[in-house]
């Protein structure tokens, strides 16, 4: 049984909350957001990943206007897949929020679950792949300016070395592009777009706004969210599998993936 129901209304009061912690300067603790089924508190979760990646994607946009004032447009165009052949991962709320919109829109969630067993079949072993991310965040924490190696290995690993795409790819365009997790969002190529298809490292664009949104605002956000709704919100994971797993085991899945965080956190 699917977790979510598309039906349930949006929460209003949930919203001014939301906007009120995005809006302010502090990192102010979300406020606790009562209690409910479990269902109702993914979807609350996932209606507050909705509008950050709103917000994120309005902060984005105005990013690009200044920097193609400046004479460095972005080069990302739709049709350019390059970017959908990593192994795309994000938090919990991210993928619940992927689930409710394959919920919402059958037939996409068709063209998933047909893809989803070959590309399983094809892909690394996720856990291994979530450890050398790891490494790279230690080595980050410990001071390394670099870590595109830890990266690069780790997703060659993840896809075997060959090019694998992300079963949301459907004739090179993203079939869930309105819910695309931030990761498929905030990598912003300023170089030849020829670069991208050779392999070739691309030039980023680096803006301190999208910075601040993601990786100092996002992770604060899902700790508090993580906190408000009993669920693991920071914990990263395959994006796919844990969209893959919520449609086909709902909250047997959520259950694990508590029990799994409770267990880490216990070490
Ligand atoms: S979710 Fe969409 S944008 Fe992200 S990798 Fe998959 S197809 Fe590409």
């Amino acid at each position: 049984m699917p977790i979510l129901s598309p039906k349930i209304p949006a929460h209003q009061e949930l919203i001014k909350q939301v906007d009120y912690y995005l809006e302010s300067k502090e990192s102010s603790p979300l406020p606790p957001l009562g209690s409910g089924r479990m269902e109702f508190q993914l979807y609350k979760a996932a209606l507050v990943m909705d509008m950050f990646l709103s917000r994120l994607e309005e902060v984005i946009e105005d990013t690009k206007s200044k920097a193609a004032e400046r004479g460095i447009p972005v080069t990302c165009s739709k049709g350019c897949d390059v970017c959908c052949s990593q192994p795309i991962s994000g938090s919990f709320f991210e993928g619940v929020l992927m689930e409710l919109y394959l919920e919402a829109n059958p037939p996409i969630k068709e063209q998933f679950l047909t893809k989803y067993d070959s590309w399983r079949s094809r892909i690394g072993d996720p856990q291994e792949y979530g450890q050398t991310l790891q490494s790279a965040i230690r080595a980050l924490v410990n001071g390394s300016k670099d870590v595109s190696d830890y990266v690069r290995n780790a997703v060659d690993n993840f896809n075997q070395r060959e090019k694998i795409s992300c079963p949301f790819l459907e004739e090179r365009s993203c079939s869930i592009y309105p819910v695309r997790p931030v990761a498929c969002r905030q990598l912003l190529s300023i170089d030849d777009p020829i670069k991208c298809q050779t392999g070739e490292q691309a030039r980023l664009l680096r803006a301190g706004d999208i910075d601040e949104l993601t990786y100092r605002k996002l992770p604060l956000l899902l700790i508090h969210l993580g906190r408000s709704f009993g669920f693991p919100g920071i914990v990263n994971s395959v994006l796919p599998i844990t969209t893959y797993e919520l449609i086909k085991h709902g909250e047997k899945y959520v259950d694990m993936v508590i029990r799994d965080c409770d267990r880490i956190s216990r070490r």
